[in-house]
């Protein structure tokens, strides 16, 4: 079993599962926490498998939406969100 795959305590939940860090896009991630599905101290925190599903279920669901937000440019909070919040988390670039 690999070490980044472990058993532990899933910091969405609180359940004690096989827990990662899972790969969402910067922009997937804003869009999570803007809508209220996932909490700021959770971003890139490792969570379980049913956290996971539950989180690309949201995104799944509202597939439609994030069409249209492609279409006519990002919401200014959803661009806050990884401007200010999640590059920064990431370590990728400096929040304005
Ligand atoms: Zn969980």
């Amino acid at each position: 079993m690999s070490a980044s795959h472990k058993v532990q305590i899933c910091s969405c939940c609180n359940a004690t599962a096989r827990c990662r860090q899972r790969n969402f896009s910067e922009e997937a991630l804003a869009m999570l926490v803007v809508w209220g599905e996932l909490d700021v101290d959770n971003i890139d925190a490792p969570i379980c498998e049913y956290c996971y599903e539950d989180l690309r279920d949201v995104l799944i669901d509202r597939a439609g939406e994030i069409e249209v937000m492609h279409k006519q440019g990002l919401p200014k909070e959803v661009e806050q969100m990884i401007v200010n919040t999640i590059q920064p988390l990431r370590g990728e670039h400096k929040a304005v």
